[in-house]
């Protein structure tokens, strides 16, 4: 248990008239009540249902679980952050475009490997177009972001068996859509865009995170974090509590590592954090982010005994280890975000 206790200190105001505009978008974001579990647990269900057949990247599952992603992001308000479409073509030869949820890049369906001196090609010729799904909540300071994110594929369907990856990561996406419709609902623009993402092909080599960082519409260095969540449904055998926790940070972010430490701390139970430096790991889609020299928070919560089996169900999960998770969460959204409206 990490028992470092920072206290927090309040100005009192003199006057109400003394608020501004800024400091009441500070207290609204201040009230964006993070999920509870009736708020994912569905969701978090349905992307783990054998109906989505694992979701390997290329895979009829994965397009499904896109499909529904882009849904979700579309009804809770989201606006698009993908690719453009062509609309319409007028007469005038004007061509119009409209922003979708989804960022579409080419998967080859073969990688190569090296054997001493011999060159294996494995796998099938040829690829696959699979897609991110991206959406916005454009904030006042339109020209710097933070990235919410988690990677919704798996690992498909092996020897018959599906892979349903209800911790890996269908947690991780479920609680990123719930993170964006209760910050949609407070009807408020935050101060500066919030990106909510769900990549593709982490499972493959972080495909869909890679691309994303070199073809972005945003400036990657107007990126204040990214904040990443793989895995935040179940615990270690040793955490027999289901009290661990694991957030990895950049050391120049200490920062960030303050806001997630002082995150825990607000909870009734908090976590033993395991607090690591992501410097020279690979282990999710931080580290696209990380290469990049973007500052990154990845939230984990342990290595669980279904790990990459096909027994990662739904039905395992533990629901308040992710409602309490996904409340730190939110805490550092709020942090990063008003750190712009502080200065
Ligand atoms: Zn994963």
């Amino acid at each position: 248990m990490v028992r470092l206790y920072r206290l927090k200190y309040c100005t009192i105001s003199i006057s109400l008239i003394l608020l501004s505009a800024m400091s009441l978008a500070q207290t609204s974001s201040g009230h964006v009540h993070a999920p509870a579990a009736k708020d994912f647990a569905a969701t978090l269900t349905f992307l783990s249902s054998d109906w989505m057949e694992g979701r390997e990247a290329g895979t009829r599952g994965s397009y499904m679980a896109a499909d529904y992603i882009a849904g979700m992001m579309q009804l809770n308000g989201l606006a698009p952050y993908g690719d453009y479409d062509t609309l319409k073509s007028g007469q005038t030869g004007t061509t119009l475009f409209q922003q979708t949820y989804f960022q579409d890049f080419e998967m080859k369906l073969y990688y190569i490997e090296m054997m001493g001196t011999f060159t294996l090609i494995l796998g099938k010729p040829g690829s696959v177009v699979v897609k991110n799904i991206i959406g916005i909540i454009p904030g006042k300071d339109s020209t710097k972001s933070l990235i919410v994110g988690a990677h919704y594929d798996h690992l498909g369907i092996i020897d018959g068996l599906i892979y349903n990856g209800a911790d890996d990561n269908a947690s991780g996406v479920s609680g990123m859509l719930a993170l964006a419709k209760a910050w949609v609902e407070t009807g408020e623009k935050p101060p500066c865009n919030i990106i909510f993402s769900a990549w593709n092909g982490e499972e493959k080599g972080r495909l869909g995170s890679l691309y994303f960082v070199r073809h972005t519409h945003a400036n990657p260095a107007q990126i204040l974090a990214y904040i990443n969540m793989d895995m935040i449904s179940r615990s270690a055998p040793e955490d027999t509590n289901g009290r661990q926790l694991s957030i990895g940070t950049m050391p120049a972010s200490e920062g960030l590592r303050q806001i997630a430490i002082a995150g825990n701390l607000r909870l009734p139970h908090p976590f033993e954090l395991d607090l690591w430096d992501v410097t020279g790991h690979t282990g999710s889609d931080y580290a696209s982010f990380t290469a990049k020299n973007i500052p990154v928070m990845t939230f984990f919560s342990g290595y669980q005994v279904d790990y990459h089996k096909p027994e990662d169900d739904a039905d395992k999960v533990d629901l308040k280890k992710m409602e309490d998770i996904l409340k730190i969460v939110n805490d550092c959204i709020r942090e990063v975000t008003e750190s712009l409206s502080d200065k």
